[in-house]
């Protein structure tokens, strides 16, 4: 793409000149973004506009979703245009560095890795010119800033991530619509985010819905000076999406959730109804014909009944607004955890969305009819993934471990009736963010022993192998080594500790969950501690264990590990006995600057769930990517990953999906406590004193060793995977010499959206 670089600095002089009376080396770096943003707007208009026009008339995908963690959108946006590092020189020039923008917060609209597929789908569908439109919600606060108090303890500060304002969007006020509640009707403002394709002209568009009151003020309210409740509907409104639920798993707050899944699912068709209109005329019938609709999980699932709803509302019978949901619709499920599939009692979702519970009734009463063994009601709870398995073309898990376990398990009912439906999508990255942007150094190797540009091809990266030898393997440990240093300096400012990069750089990042087992990792540093103090570990490479990770704020127990993990952190950290071997840090709120940061430095990932819990897993491949190996689980994409890799590449540790099955029945974990000392002693820190701690390792405690009523012991399988896990980290440093493992399978989202676009969209791609 041809934009001018000297204009975009322009422009951006300009706008700080007139909005803040500020020259380009006296603006803050928020006024700098602000401005800058601007002008890159400007720029690319002209590309959005025509990008909205192309194939105005034939089918295209959406994707719907009420999450899209972005990140950072000032240099990935420069990136993908092509001009990130000539603006970094014009900007030199006129003695500003761009670095300054590392101040500038994230846009955290989602909580982990739901969030951020859906972000790196909508990179690669631009870049790869797919016709994909995403629909989100413009939450005021998005996932809490996380740090850690003296105790050790999370601590959650709201998320004002528009505060200094949001260059990156437009308010288009006109295509405002209305939702209907029992007690109030809100309007839903959309707010367009550009998606700027790499290597193409093609831009895409984010769509975000606001919440704001038909009636900002009662003025009579106001004039009697009843200021609260002269506001109170303005409140009401804007309630509905103030927050990011910043939990990942099961959804509390269920009244207020109800309301966002609506107004996302409502706001997002009624758009859809209004376009299609415009482009295809009046006949709705033929709505599925030019509209491929995929719910990124069941919490857009409403959308299948209002999409009915309005349909029937335009003279449509239900059997026909039935028929165009069923061919619109297609669902991707990310979690087999039962306790985390969406169920929503029927009198609470009727108390909210009458019609919306009618519908569902009528839609449960054909399934019945045709297939008495399936429910979509039962107990009058309504169970959302049902719904979108039976009203939709095609459902798909995201790792080809996961689908099968849809099929045999979770869905098996669903798959021997509409076996046809069920579709693996494995997950992907996009290789912009995750090697372009955030690691110059390795893509610069790649390319130049690849040849062309993989950016746009990660398939060519598989010629990497062919290039594997002494002096590659010697450029690269020298960039990775220059990456652990950038990452020590942001590590010195951000959390005060200093750290080496001479050692080995093993990290686990992702949020905190106790299937995730981050529990486990850190018994075995407190494990591999105790020997090095012993001497029992002589040739132990120095090592540092890195952790990133967010709870949700009211899940007591992955709190708990966080405090834990801190203290052992610090009892580590202070004992001179260790200080040239070992060293754990625990890093400040962890999202995607921080990840860009921390991935490309790693030695050593830690994918560590137990067989059968992580549906896919994203972080896996990112960190695969930047040439760390992988220390991990047959669990999610790490199966296929590590099938590609070749075992001698990967360190394969633990319990099978199937030996985890036959296991489980007569499964004692105090029985492995009992004859492991090792083990032993590493548990009993969350109990006897020699780490600070509370009632919440005591709890860890319990829960790994007793249980608790209908909560069994060991849940996760910590210490039947324990012995096999140290093994395979000891393993692992060992080895740390020579090697070079990066490159064999890299999973990218672009292939993954050509796989949805072809089979379950049936969409091309638009020639530019
Ligand atoms: C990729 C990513 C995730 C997902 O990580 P997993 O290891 O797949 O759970 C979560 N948070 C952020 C900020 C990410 O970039």
């Amino acid at each position: 793409m041809n934009l001018n670089c000297v204009n975009i600095l322009k422009w951006t002089e300009a706008q700080l000149k007139y909005t803040c009376d500020v020259s380009l080396t006296e603006a803050t770096p928020q006024e700098l973004h602000e401005a800058l943003g601007q002008a890159v707007m400007m720029a690319i208009s002209d590309n959005w506009s025509r990008s909205k026009k192309t194939r105005m008339h034939e089918r295209k995908a959406y994707y719907i979703s009420a999450e899209y963690l972005i990140g950072r959108l000032v240099y990935s946006n420069l990136f993908n245009l092509g001009i990130l590092d000539e603006m970094k020189k014009l900007f030199a020039e006129r003695g500003v560095d761009l670095a300054v923008l590392e101040d500038i917060e994230d846009d955290a609209l989602g909580n982990g890795g739901l969030g951020r597929l859906a972000a790196c789908f909508l990179d690669s569908a631009a870049s790869t010119n797919i016709p994909l439109s995403g629909y989100g919600l413009r939450y005021k606060f998005g996932l809490f800033k996380q740090s850690f108090d003296g105790n050790g303890s999370q601590v959650e500060k709201a998320d004002d991530w528009t505060k200094y304002g949001d260059p990156w969007s437009y308010r288009r006020y006109n295509h405002t619509v209305k939702i209907k509640f029992p007690e109030h009707t809100v309007l839903a403002v959309p707010y367009d985010v550009p998606v700027i394709g790499y290597g193409t002209s093609n831009v895409g568009t984010l769509r975000l819905w606001q919440c704001e009151a038909e009636q900002e003020l009662d003025f009579n309210a106001f004039n009697d000076q009843d200021y609260l409740r002269a506001l109170d509907a303005k409140n009401k409104a804007e309630d509905i999406t103030r927050v990011l639920y910043p939990n990942d798993s099961t959804w509390e707050g269920k009244r207020l959730r109800i309301k966002q899944q609506y107004v996302l699912s409502s706001a997002s068709l009624q758009d859809m109804l209004r376009t299609f209109k415009l482009a295809h005329g009046n006949d709705l019938t033929q709505f599925s014909t030019y509209y491929a609709v995929q719910l990124n999980d069941t919490h857009p699932a409403m959308s299948i009944p209002e999409l009915i709803r309005l349909l029937m509302q335009e003279g449509m019978n239900f059997d026909q607004a039935f028929d165009v949901a069923q061919k619109t619709f297609s669902y991707t499920n990310h979690t087999v955890m039962g306790e985390a599939l969406e169920k929503w009692p029927l009198d609470l979702m009727r108390s909210v969305v009458p019609e919306i519970v009618d519908i569902i009734c009528q839609i449960d009463a054909k399934l019945k009819q045709e297939h008495p063994n399936l429910f979509i009601i039962r107990d009058n709870v309504a169970h959302m993934a049902n719904l979108s398995v039976y009203v939709g073309s095609y459902v798909n898990g995201v790792a080809e471990i996961h689908t099968q376990i849809l099929k045999d398990d979770c869905f098996k009912e669903w798959y021997c009736v509409y076996p046809e439906r069920f579709q693996n999508k494995t997950n992907g990255i996009t290789p912009r963010r995750w090697i372009g942007l955030c690691n110059p150094e390795l893509t610069a190797m790649v390319r130049e022993l690849v040849g062309g540009d993989f950016l746009k091809d990660l398939d060519i990266i598989g010629k990497l192998k062919d290039h594997i030898n002494d002096e590659t393997v010697t450029r690269f440990n020298a960039i990775k080594r220059l990456k652990k240093e950038q990452l020590c300096s942001v590590v010195a400012k951000q959390e005060g500790v200093m750290l080496n990069p001479d050692f080995i750089f093993d990290v686990q990042v992702k949020r905190l969950h106790e299937y995730k087992r981050q529990l486990l990792n850190i018994l075995a540093v407190v494990d591999i501690y105790f020997r090095l103090k012993e001497g029992r570990l002589p040739d132990f490479h120095p090592t540092v264990y890195l952790f990133g990770a967010k709870s949700a704020p009211g899940y007591a127990r992955a709190k708990a590990i966080i405090r834990y993990i801190n203290r052992v952190a610090r009892m580590i950290n202070n004992d001179p006995a260790v200080a040239d071997k070992l060293k754990v840090v625990f890093v400040q709120n962890y999202n995607c600057s921080y990840a860009e940061h921390i991935i490309p430095a790693a030695d050593i990932s830690e994918q560590i769930s137990p067989a059968g819990t992580e549906a896919s897993g994203t972080g896996n491949m990112k960190l695969m990517l930047n040439g760390a190996v992988t220390l991990g689980t047959l669990d999610g994409a790490n199966v296929e990953i590590a099938k590609e890799a070749g075992h001698e590449n990967e360190y394969i540790f633990g319990h099978t999906v199937e030996q985890l099955r036959q296991a489980e029945p007569t499964y004692y974990a105090r029985g492995i406590y009992d004859t492991n000392a090792d083990l032993r002693r590493a548990i009993n820190t969350l109990v006897d004193g020699t780490v600070p701690t509370d009632d919440g390792q005591r709890d860890l405690f319990h829960s790994l060793l007793d249980g608790s009523g209908w909560d069994k012991a060991d849940h996760y399988f910590l210490l039947l995977d324990y012995q096999s896990y140290l093994d395979a980290k000891l393993q692992a440093n060992r080895d740390y010499a020579d090697r070079l493992a990066f490159g064999r399978k890299c999973l990218s989202s672009d292939r993954t959206i050509r796989q949805y676009a072809s089979e379950i969209w049936h969409i091309k791609p638009t020639q530019y």
